[in-house]
């Protein structure tokens, strides 16, 4: 392996720090995971993610699959291992496949959500509803799948990404405008529950 920056590791390349060495969860069982730390399908990764588990279950874990970019938490990792004999049962995308797992630079799940995927989130919003906490795997549904179709076929020069984070500014603009302006005359002002809050599954 090169030892060039991966993508993700934008935190120590933008601060001018080495990268942290990159090693395989196989070469030593009992290690801690530490980022930049990468899972295969062996059974010695397995018994050394069976180890962080026993440690700390929620270390945040990346899969990057072909179509999607998902975090899962280590304890949820091990438990579909265990079930179904590999890690593809984490994938939101039918047809999917996993490219690499690893340590990110930084956890983002906080408790009790064990389980994001990017696809998802978009196509919760695509839809017009507050994404979900999930504690499990979801799976896109026919319906999501089609919705998706449906826009980059409407929109072929524009990212579906950008497109969200439209949408999101300007229901924060809304909310904004319905609650936080004018004067209040001292009276409580009851802001609308903000949009980004989860609701939990
Ligand atoms: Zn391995």
């Amino acid at each position: 392996m090169s030892d060039h920056y991966p993508d993700r590791l934008w935190f120590f390349a933008e601060k001018g720090q080495a990268a942290p060495t990159r090693w395989v969860a196989h070469d030593d069982v009992t290690k801690p995971f530490s980022v930049n730390m990468y899972l295969c399908d062996c059974a010695r990764c397995r018994d050394a993610l069976a180890a962080e588990v026993a440690r700390t279950p929620r270390t945040n874990l990346l899969v990057r699959s072909e179509g999607d970019r998902l975090l899962v938490t280590a304890e949820l990792a091990l438990d579909v291992w265990e079930r179904t004999a590999g890690l593809e049962g984490l994938l939101y995308l039918p047809a999917d496949a996993i490219r690499d797992v690893s340590v990110p630079e930084w956890p983002p799940l906080w408790y009790p959500q064990r389980w994001f995927s990017t696809t998802c989130r978009e196509d919760e919003l695509l839809a017009g509803r507050t994404p979900a906490v999930r504690r499990v795997p979801a799976r896109q549904s026919r319906a999501a799948a089609r919705r998706r179709a449906e826009w980059l076929a409407d929109h072929p020069d524009e990212r579906l990404h950008d497109e969200l984070e439209a949408r999101r500014s300007r229901s924060h603009l809304r909310l904004v405008a319905g609650g936080g302006t004018g004067p209040t005359r001292g009276r409580r002002v009851r802001y609308r529950r903000p949009a980004r809050d989860l609701r939990l599954l």
